[in-house]
Protein backbone atom coordinates (compact mmCIF):
# COMPACT_ATOMS: atom_id res chain seq x y z
CA UNK A 1 0.00 0.00 0.00
CA UNK A 2 1.17 3.74 -0.89
CA UNK A 3 3.15 6.13 1.79
CA UNK A 4 3.10 9.41 3.15
CA UNK A 5 5.98 10.36 2.99
CA UNK A 6 7.93 13.54 4.46
CA UNK A 7 10.41 15.20 2.70
CA UNK A 8 12.07 17.87 5.09
CA UNK A 9 14.69 20.58 5.35
CA UNK A 10 15.14 24.60 6.15
CA UNK A 11 14.86 27.44 4.03
CA UNK A 12 16.61 27.73 0.95
CA UNK A 13 17.67 23.88 0.47
CA UNK A 14 15.94 23.28 -2.72
CA UNK A 15 12.79 21.60 -1.45
CA UNK A 16 10.72 23.11 -4.50
CA UNK A 17 13.79 22.11 -6.73
CA UNK A 18 13.52 18.31 -5.53
CA UNK A 19 10.28 18.73 -6.08
CA UNK A 20 10.05 19.53 -9.90
CA UNK A 21 12.73 17.32 -11.00
CA UNK A 22 11.09 14.56 -9.19
CA UNK A 23 7.68 15.23 -11.52
CA UNK A 24 9.77 15.50 -14.32
CA UNK A 25 11.45 11.92 -14.21
CA UNK A 26 7.77 10.52 -13.52
CA UNK A 27 6.86 12.64 -16.42
CA UNK A 28 9.26 12.41 -19.11
CA UNK A 29 8.45 8.59 -18.27
CA UNK A 30 5.23 8.93 -19.37
CA UNK A 31 3.52 8.85 -15.98
CA UNK A 32 0.96 11.73 -14.15
CA UNK A 33 1.50 13.77 -11.30
CA UNK A 34 -0.35 15.95 -9.32
CA UNK A 35 1.05 18.98 -7.58
CA UNK A 36 -0.37 20.32 -4.76
CA UNK A 37 0.54 23.38 -2.47
CA UNK A 38 -1.62 25.63 0.28
CA UNK A 39 -3.43 28.56 -0.77
CA UNK A 40 -1.99 30.65 1.51
CA UNK A 41 1.67 30.27 0.35
CA UNK A 42 1.16 33.11 -1.41
CA UNK A 43 4.54 33.26 -3.10
CA UNK A 44 4.42 32.30 -7.12
CA UNK A 45 0.98 32.39 -7.02
CA UNK A 46 -0.49 28.67 -9.26
CA UNK A 47 2.82 28.16 -9.71
CA UNK A 48 5.82 26.39 -7.88
CA UNK A 49 9.14 29.02 -8.49
CA UNK A 50 12.26 27.80 -7.91
CA UNK A 51 15.54 29.88 -7.21
CA UNK A 52 17.07 28.45 -10.22
CA UNK A 53 14.14 29.69 -12.62
CA UNK A 54 12.59 26.22 -13.12
CA UNK A 55 8.53 27.18 -12.49
CA UNK A 56 5.17 24.81 -12.69
CA UNK A 57 1.50 25.10 -12.52
CA UNK A 58 -0.02 23.32 -9.49
CA UNK A 59 -2.77 21.44 -9.72
CA UNK A 60 -4.73 21.77 -6.49
CA UNK A 61 -4.21 24.90 -4.34
CA UNK A 62 -5.55 23.57 -0.40
CA UNK A 63 -7.61 25.51 1.65
CA UNK A 64 -8.78 24.30 4.71
CA UNK A 65 -12.20 23.25 3.21
CA UNK A 66 -11.17 21.27 0.23
CA UNK A 67 -12.06 17.91 0.48
CA UNK A 68 -8.13 16.71 -0.96
CA UNK A 69 -10.20 12.85 -1.20
CA UNK A 70 -12.80 14.30 -3.58
CA UNK A 71 -10.60 16.23 -5.46
CA UNK A 72 -8.55 12.94 -6.69
CA UNK A 73 -10.37 9.90 -6.50
CA UNK A 74 -11.59 8.50 -9.59
CA UNK A 75 -10.48 11.54 -11.92
CA UNK A 76 -6.69 10.08 -12.67
CA UNK A 77 -6.65 6.37 -12.60
CA UNK A 78 -4.27 4.08 -13.89
CA UNK A 79 -1.24 6.63 -15.33
CA UNK A 80 -1.01 8.76 -11.31
CA UNK A 81 1.82 7.61 -10.00
CA UNK A 82 2.73 10.00 -7.38
CA UNK A 83 1.44 13.50 -5.62
CA UNK A 84 3.71 16.15 -4.41
CA UNK A 85 2.77 18.92 -2.19
CA UNK A 86 4.97 22.01 -1.70
CA UNK A 87 5.40 23.83 1.63
CA UNK A 88 3.24 21.24 3.62
CA UNK A 89 4.33 23.10 7.06
CA UNK A 90 1.65 25.41 6.07
CA UNK A 91 -1.41 22.61 5.76
CA UNK A 92 -3.59 21.88 9.02
CA UNK A 93 -3.19 18.79 10.33
CA UNK A 94 -6.50 17.63 9.14
CA UNK A 95 -5.58 18.42 6.08
CA UNK A 96 -2.46 16.17 7.03
CA UNK A 97 -4.07 13.59 7.81
CA UNK A 98 -6.52 13.98 4.61
CA UNK A 99 -3.35 13.27 2.68
CA UNK A 100 -2.49 10.08 4.78
CA UNK A 101 -5.75 8.82 4.17
CA UNK A 102 -5.60 9.94 0.59
CA UNK A 103 -2.61 7.56 -0.20
CA UNK A 104 -4.17 4.36 0.92
CA UNK A 105 -7.68 5.32 -0.50
CA UNK A 106 -5.95 5.94 -3.99
CA UNK A 107 -3.00 3.61 -3.14
CA UNK A 108 -0.56 6.21 -4.72
CA UNK A 109 2.24 7.96 -2.61
CA UNK A 110 2.23 11.33 -1.47
CA UNK A 111 5.58 13.34 -0.99
CA UNK A 112 4.98 16.17 1.33
CA UNK A 113 7.65 18.65 1.25
CA UNK A 114 8.04 20.82 4.70
CA UNK A 115 9.88 23.17 6.85
CA UNK A 116 10.64 21.45 9.85
CA UNK A 117 10.63 24.32 12.27
CA UNK A 118 10.23 28.34 11.79
CA UNK A 119 12.88 31.30 12.18
CA UNK A 120 12.34 30.81 16.08
CA UNK A 121 13.04 26.89 16.09
CA UNK A 122 9.49 25.81 16.73
CA UNK A 123 7.35 23.71 14.46
CA UNK A 124 4.52 24.39 12.46
CA UNK A 125 1.47 22.93 12.59
CA UNK A 126 1.44 20.79 9.61
CA UNK A 127 5.05 20.12 9.75
CA UNK A 128 4.51 18.56 13.45
CA UNK A 129 2.04 16.31 12.12
CA UNK A 130 4.35 14.98 9.49
CA UNK A 131 6.70 14.01 11.87
CA UNK A 132 4.34 12.04 13.62
CA UNK A 133 2.04 10.57 11.15
CA UNK A 134 4.71 10.61 8.10
CA UNK A 135 5.72 6.87 7.13
CA UNK A 136 9.10 7.56 5.60
CA UNK A 137 11.13 10.51 6.64
CA UNK A 138 13.49 11.56 4.60
CA UNK A 139 15.97 15.20 5.41
CA UNK A 140 17.04 17.18 2.49
CA UNK A 141 20.59 18.46 3.07
CA UNK A 142 21.82 22.01 2.77
CA UNK A 143 24.88 23.59 3.90
CA UNK A 144 25.52 26.31 6.43
CA UNK A 145 28.15 29.06 5.25
CA UNK A 146 30.57 27.51 8.20
CA UNK A 147 30.33 24.54 6.45
CA UNK A 148 27.96 22.11 8.50
CA UNK A 149 24.79 20.62 7.63
CA UNK A 150 21.78 23.73 8.29
CA UNK A 151 19.03 22.56 10.22
CA UNK A 152 17.45 25.75 11.00
CA UNK A 153 16.89 28.88 9.19
CA UNK A 154 17.72 32.69 10.89
CA UNK A 155 15.40 35.94 9.76
CA UNK A 156 17.49 38.75 8.85
CA UNK A 157 15.48 42.15 8.83
CA UNK A 158 17.10 44.71 6.65
CA UNK A 159 20.25 42.58 7.25
CA UNK A 160 20.05 41.47 11.34
CA UNK A 161 19.06 38.31 12.66
CA UNK A 162 15.88 38.78 14.65
CA UNK A 163 13.27 36.52 16.72
CA UNK A 164 10.73 39.37 16.46
CA UNK A 165 7.89 39.36 13.78
CA UNK A 166 4.86 37.29 12.68
CA UNK A 167 5.21 33.63 12.57
CA UNK A 168 4.93 33.66 8.61
CA UNK A 169 6.45 36.19 6.49
CA UNK A 170 7.64 35.23 2.99
CA UNK A 171 10.28 36.80 1.84
CA UNK A 172 10.11 38.26 -1.63
CA UNK A 173 7.02 39.45 -0.53
CA UNK A 174 9.01 42.36 1.56
CA UNK A 175 12.13 43.10 0.68
CA UNK A 176 13.98 43.75 3.79
CA UNK A 177 13.05 39.95 4.95
CA UNK A 178 15.47 37.43 4.23
CA UNK A 179 16.17 33.40 5.30
CA UNK A 180 19.85 32.21 6.21
CA UNK A 181 20.34 28.55 6.54
CA UNK A 182 21.90 28.05 9.95
CA UNK A 183 23.44 24.83 11.47
CA UNK A 184 22.61 24.47 15.45
CA UNK A 185 25.90 26.21 16.21
CA UNK A 186 25.66 29.40 14.23
CA UNK A 187 22.38 29.76 15.08
CA UNK A 188 23.03 29.95 19.05
CA UNK A 189 25.35 32.58 18.04
CA UNK A 190 23.97 34.40 15.65
CA UNK A 191 20.37 34.78 16.28
CA UNK A 192 19.66 33.92 19.74
CA UNK A 193 23.14 35.42 20.39
CA UNK A 194 23.85 32.82 23.14
CA UNK A 195 27.78 31.81 24.17
CA UNK A 196 27.38 28.41 25.11
CA UNK A 197 31.10 28.60 26.27
CA UNK A 198 29.86 30.08 28.85
CA UNK A 199 27.69 27.72 30.20
ZN1 LIG B 1 27.15 27.04 10.89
Amino acid sequence: MAKLNLKYATMNSGKSIDLMRTAYNYEENGYRVLVFKPRCDTKGGEYLDSRIGLKRKVDLLIDDDTNIIEEVRGKYTGLLKCILVDEAEFLSPKKIDELFILSKVIDVPVICYSLRTNFKMEGFPGSTRLLEIAENIEELKTLCKCGATARFAGRKVNGEYTLEGENILIDGEYNNIEYVPLCGDCYLKKVKKIDYKNY
